[in-house]
């Protein structure tokens, strides 16, 4: 099993969050979507989580640092 990124320093933020989960996607998507609800004031759902599961990258995508946030899609 690959490992996967989900990355709070992608995207623009209120809090400019610089979080960085890497993990089995399942630990991923249930470590994102606890941090979301918790930090970013989202609801915890299985929208949540597929959003979440939308927007991983591969463990290979992780930049050291400062990343340039992208805008939000949609
Ligand atoms: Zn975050």
């Amino acid at each position: 099993m690959s490992r996967v990124m989900a990355d709070c320093r992608r995207f623009e933020s209120e809090s400019d969050c610089t979080l960085t989960i890497i993990g089995e996607e399942a630990e991923v998507v249930m470590t994102a979507a606890q941090h979301a609800e918790a930090v970013h004031g989202h609801q915890n759902t299985p929208e949540l989580q597929q959003q979440i599961r939308d927007m991983l990258e591969p463990e290979s995508g992780y930049v050291q640092g400062e990343r340039q946030p992208e805008p939000f899609p949609g």
